[in-house]
């Protein structure tokens, strides 16, 4: 018999939730919907959503008029909105409201004249979208070191990526208020990482585990983030992205009664389900 604990918080985050629930609403009712890349960091997910007619744009311009796109939780740059909308395409923005709130302060700092830095990697699609929200003096750092060469400036805002950890952003802080006048910090960090995290630690802690199975699709950062944290606790730690990875794993999973499940923040909970119902029909 193997017993399953849940960490106690797992898969979709509140932002990711509302936009993937949108965009099955869309898919029921509107002719032809698209996203501007992946709507989500999980492969079956998105096949789920294609299968219902999802259709995935590699960029904006590759959306034709008429068509309806809906804006992924990361958000977009006011330029690609812009653009959108002067084609003809109806965009249904599903921009994560914690990730709105950074892009809005962004812009009004920076229609202020305040010089914005942003904490984040400056490849992410949040990161991109929330400096494309200001309006030119701005720039992304991504560490302490990195915060060091920001040019000394009258004014400068921070601004986080909603996933980043908030040590590191006090880190930047500190960096630039020998850089600057005015230093306005704004915390636009997001608890839902912090919180699966935490639960994933705490899953390790509180239970005599003899490993631990964590869903998600292997392309997604904040998985890969959980998987390093529970290794790093000295347990065992089996990765899969469905419950058909777990077929070869018997070996495993033999030996093995007290088992702990995780998520990340781009998993669904049928996923977690299906996964689950397959460990408990293995013996
Ligand atoms: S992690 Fe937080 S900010 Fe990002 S989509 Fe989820 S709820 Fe929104």
């Amino acid at each position: 018999m193997i017993n399953l604990v849940m960490a106690e918080h797992a898969g979709f985050c509140f932002g990711v939730k509302r936009a993937v629930d949108a965009i099955e609403r869309s898919l029921t009712r509107d002719a032809e919907v698209w996203t501007i890349g992946l709507p989500i960091h999980n492969p079956q997910e998105v096949s789920r959503l294609q299968a219902m007619g999802l259709r995935v744009a590699e960029s904006d311009s590759d959306i034709p008029a008429g068509a309806k796109v809906m804006i992924r939780a990361h958000g977009e740059a006011v330029e690609v909105l812009d653009r959108l909308r002067a084609k003809g395409v109806t965009v249904e923005d599903m921009t994560c409201p914690f990730v709105k709130k950074a892009q809005d302060m962004a812009a009004e700092f920076s229609r202020q004249g305040w010089h914005v830095v942003l904490l984040g990697d400056k490849n992410h699609p949040e990161v991109i979208g929330i400096l494309g929200h200001t309006q030119g003096d701005s720039e992304v750092v991504n560490s302490e070191e990195e915060a060091m060469s920001v040019r000394q400036c009258p004014r400068i805002a921070l601004i986080s990526q909603t996933t980043q950890r908030a040590e590191k952003l006090a880190g930047v802080a500190a960096v630039l208020v020998g850089k600057s006048r005015e230093l306005h910090v704004c915390n636009t960090i997001c608890n839902a990482t912090a919180q699966r995290q935490e639960a994933a630690r705490n899953l390790v802690r509180n239970n005599k585990l003899d490993g631990v199975i964590l869903i998600g699709g292997k392309q997604s950062a904040n998985t890969g983030k959980l998987r390093d944290i529970i290794a790093s606790e000295g347990i065992d730690v089996l990765w899969v992205e469905d419950e058909r990875e777990l077929e070869g794993k018997i070996d495993w999973l033999m030996g093995k009664n007290m088992i702990g499940i995780a998520a990340g923040a781009s998993t669904p909970e049928w996923l977690i389900n299906k996964v689950t119902y397959h460990i408990a029909q293995t013996r």
